[in-house]
Parts: structure tokens; sequence; C-alpha cells
């Protein structure tokens, strides 16, 4: 544990840059290293997500930052990105303690990515045009875009500070404001940098933290009536219901939802690398990432000797403390979330699925989240270790016998957010990955996100895209000027004949 970092006691919502609330309903905030209590959270009720809601409206409706110039709005943006990189140590730590996430992953990554959400998007606001067309004789229209007004952005638990920071930066760049609701699992990083923004010129009610349950605080947020846009990321389900809500309101949404892809690994791959590319396919992030490669499908030649490799290799994964130097896996986000994805064992073996390795509870001293990495071969593709999201450092294993054979298992899913294939075969590499329904499809390498390029899934994996030119669309009304070019004949409503 680091002392030297203030962990506040309170976890409060934040308003034009104050501190607000503190009488609501609290609720424990852990640390899943070992279970205890390290702050309280205070829910923001109805009333509190409209006192954020309309700091936001206002700072939109009269305030400078959607007329400021561009210049002036990337100066506060690297201002951002500068405090965040001051504060990176604090950040990372606060993440960890409340994520359970490894320090060192925090640290190499999330931080800094956080900080070139603002940095990228910066960037982005200098170089994007409009259009003209000339091509109506006489006339030029002239199409722009503007800020769309006060945008709600929800965030799930399992990445705070990395997958939010792009909502706030995408949001803001465009000159929009925001009320940002981070998950009521883990408000710290969030609460942080919101603090932080205060030493920065962004103008009060620009960026407003609002902290609560979902159907509490984030459903009076979702319903707010001066809401004009919703991001979304979480689960599937979760998904739905905001979209319904939002619906009604005529409200656009970008959902970025669950995923369950298949990492289809070919004889004809560089096995080394591909083995090295499903280990941190699922156990990166302590296996709770959207994005895992949660179904290895294996071809049918190579399939014997890629799972012993890969069980001995899960095998000497160091399982432990997330802010210890070599700790690979940190504990999962809770006990129930923990006791959920133990239980696919259970459901694996009834299915008739072989346990590979793990299926166990690691005990710290009878404390904490932990679980042994975990892998198992399944029967069938139907079967619901291969359908369910499990959100855990827990791997799927089928086998196939040829490219068709592994592109329908791929796409035999209700989700389709991405995919993995490892091949040297350049004929195998171009059709499957042109067969494959999900939104991004990575080719011999793990998750390397490009942030200029779209990002987002296919079905039940979402709607919308996250990334350069989908958040400028997302975060932007289109405006369409028409103008002669000279004099025209116009038609004499009740004129001479
Ligand atoms: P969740 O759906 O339970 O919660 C996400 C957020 O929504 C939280 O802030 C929660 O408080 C809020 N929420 C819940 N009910 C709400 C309601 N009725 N109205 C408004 N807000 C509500 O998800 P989670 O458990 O926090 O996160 C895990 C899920 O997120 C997984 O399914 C994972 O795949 C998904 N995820 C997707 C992506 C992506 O980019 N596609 C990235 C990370 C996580």
């Amino acid at each position: 544990m680091d002392d030297t970092v203030h962990v506040p006691e309170l976890v409060t919502s934040i308003v034009n840059g104050e501190a607000v609330g503190g009488d609501g309903y609290k609720l424990p905030v852990r640390y899943p290293g070992d279970g205890a209590q390290i702050s309280e959270l205070v829910e923001a009720d109805a009333a509190e997500v409209d006192l954020a809601v309309a700091a936001a409206r206002r700072a939109f409706d009269t305030g400078p930052w959607p007329r400021m110039g561009v210049a002036a709005r990337q100066e506060v943006l690297h201002q951002i990105r500068d405090i965040i990189r001051r504060h990176a140590d604090e950040l990372a730590y606060l993440e960890c303690l409340n994520t359970g996430v490894t320090l060192k992953s925090l640290r190499g990554f999330h931080v800094g990515r956080a900080a070139y959400n603002f940095e990228f998007f910066a960037e982005y606001i200098s170089q994007s045009s409009g259009q003209v067309y000339t091509q109506t004789d006489g006339f030029q229209s002239v199409v722009t875009r503007e800020p769309v007004g006060v945008a709600a952005l929800i965030a799930p638990w399992n990445a705070p500070l990395a997958l939010a920071t792009m909502k706030v930066a995408a949001a803001i760049a465009f000159g929009n404001s925001c009320v940002l609701k981070p998950s009521e699992l883990t408000p710290l990083g969030l609460a942080r940098f919101v603090e932080l923004l205060r030493e920065t010129e962004l103008p009060p009610g620009v960026v407003n933290l609002v902290n609560g349950r979902g159907p509490e605080t984030g459903n009076a947020l979702v319903s707010h009536p001066d809401v004009d846009l919703i991001s979304f990321t979480g689960g599937t389900e979760t998904g739905r219901h905001i979209m319904a809500a939002a619906g009604r309101r005529l409200c656009p949404v970008t959902m970025e939802l669950g995923g369950k892809a298949a990492n289809i690994i070919f004889a004809s791959a560089d096995l080394d690398r591909a083995l090295d590319g499903a280990l941190i396919g699922i156990y990166a992030n302590n296996g709770q990432q959207c994005l895992a490669g949660s179904r290895i499908l294996l071809e049918r030649p190579i399939a014997d000797a890629f799972l012993e490799r890969f069980r001995e290799r899960s095998e000497r994964i160091r399982v432990g403390d997330p802010m210890a130097e070599d700790t690979e896996i940190g504990p999962l986000i809770s006990e129930p979330h923990l006791n959920r994805v133990l239980s696919y064992v259970g459901i694996a073996e009834a299915q008739g699925a072989r346990v590979l390795t793990g299926g166990k509870r690691l005990t710290n001293g009878g404390k904490g989240y932990y679980m042994a990495p975990t892998a198992v071969v399944a029967k069938d593709n139907r079967d619901r270790v291969c359908q369910d999201e499990i959100f855990g450092p827990f791997a799927t294993f089928l086998v196939f016998d040829t490219a068709d054979e592994a592109i329908a298992i791929a796409n035999d899913t209700a989700y389709g957010l991405t995919s993995y294939l490892w091949s040297d075969d350049l004929p195998t590499v171009t059709r499957v990955s042109n067969e494959l329904r999900s939104g991004v499809v990575w080719i011999n390498t793990p998750m390397t996100r490009e942030l200029r390029a779209p990002f987002g899934g296919y079905k039940d994996s979402g709607v919308g895209r996250e990334g350069g030119g989908a958040c400028e669309h997302f975060y932007t009304e289109e405006k369409t000027t028409t103008i002669p070019l000279a004099l025209h004949p116009l038609l004499k409503f009740g004129g001479e004949e």
C-alpha cells in the first residue's frame, strides 16, 4: 500500500468543479485484493443528477467552451493530458486499489492511454474539415459540424480510466459538455481525474461527475430530458435497457457492449507467437475484457501440443497482489463476480467439457477475489462456456478441421466485437478475415487498438463505433448551409400574372 496517496473517505459528485452531496445513500468501495472497504461512495439521486445536467446544460448553452476557437480548446486538452501524466503514479495507484488490475499494466498502459486520449482528440480537431457542394447550378452548399450539447457518459468497472477518458476527451474536444457516471464499483480513479481538471483552464460545468448504481443514478441520467446524447460501455442487457429509454426520447446512443471473441489458430501460424497471443488474449486485465479472445479455436493437427503448452504456461502465471511488480493476474472485481466466473467450471463439466487447468479460487490468506487461470476444452460451440461472456481468466477451447468450420464456429455467437486470427498463409488470412462477423479483426497480433479507426461491435456487441472519425460523427451535428452564387429568379406567389 502507498501511504503517500490520499484515498478519500467519501466519493461524492462533482458539479461545476465543486464537490456536492454527501448525505445520500452510501455504498462501500472495496479493494479486490483483500476485500477491505477503502472508501464510501455517496450515491447521487435524481435531484443531484439534475444539478449535474443543469450545470452541463449551462456550460453548453451559455458558456465559452462550445464557442471557443480550436487552438484555445486544444490548449486546454493538452493541459488535461499533462495533468494526467503528472499524476500518473497516483492515478495508477487509485485505479489498482479499486479495480485489482495490476499496477504494472495501469502504469504501463491504462494511464498513458488516458493522457493520449486527450492528445489524440486535440490533434484530431485541428485536422477535421467540412464539405462543399457546387454541383447544383448557381448554388453553393457548405456542410459544417457543430457540437450536439450535453453528453451522458456511462462507464464500466474493468478499465475505468482508459475507457471513460476516451469518452470525455471525444465529447469535449468537439465542443460538448458532459456528465460522467463511472461504475459504482470503481469510482476512485475517475473521481480523482475529474478533481484534477480544476487545475486546468477547462471552464466549470464542461465535465461533471455523478456516482451511484445503474438503476438509480444511471437511470436518472439517461432518462434526463436535457441529455442530448448517450455514450455507454457496459453489459449487453444494460445496453438494451438504456437504448430503449433513449429511443423514447430520440436520443442518439453509442453502445460498446459485451463480447465472446473467437481466436482462430491455424497450423500455418507462427505457433510460439500464437501461444503468447492466446495467453494475452484471455488473461490480460485479469481476464475482464470485452475484447478478450475467450473462445480459442485450434486446427486439429496442432491441437494436442498447443493445449499442453497453454496448460504449462497457465500454471506458471503469477496470480496475486496487484501492486506487486511481478504479478501477472490480480484479483477479480468482486466476490459475486468471482463466484459467477467460478460457476462456469461446473456448467462446463455438466455439458461434457474437460477442465484443462485451474477452475479454483486461490486464497490469499482467505481474502481477496483471486482465481487460478482456467481453461476448458468444450464439446460443442453451442455449450454455454462457448456462448456466454464469462469475463474472467477463463479460456474455452474448441478444435476444428477446416477453415469453413472455423468461420462457422467463430460466427455462431450473439456477439461480434473482435476476432483474432493466427496464420502465415495469406489466402487463409484474407478469406477468413473477410468472412468474420465482427467489428475488429486482429491478424497475428493481440489487441492492437488504432484510435483513428472505428472500434465497436456487430450484433449484440454494440451499436455505433468509437474512434477518430466515428466520434466526430457521434459528437457533432451536421449542418448544411446553402447560398445562391447570384440573384436567381424566384416564384412570385400572389404577384402579377
Ligand atoms: P454493467 O452493464 O453492469 O454496467 C456498466 C455501467 O452502466 C455502470 O456504470 C452501471 O452503473 C451502469 N448502469 C447499469 N444499469 C444502468 C441503467 N439501468 N441505466 C443507466 N446506467 C446503468 O457493466 P459492467 O459489469 O460494469 O462491465 C462489464 C461489461 O462491460 C461486460 O459485458 C463487458 O464486455 C462490457 N464492456 C464493453 C466494452 C466495449 O468496448 N465493447 C469495454 C469494456 C467493457
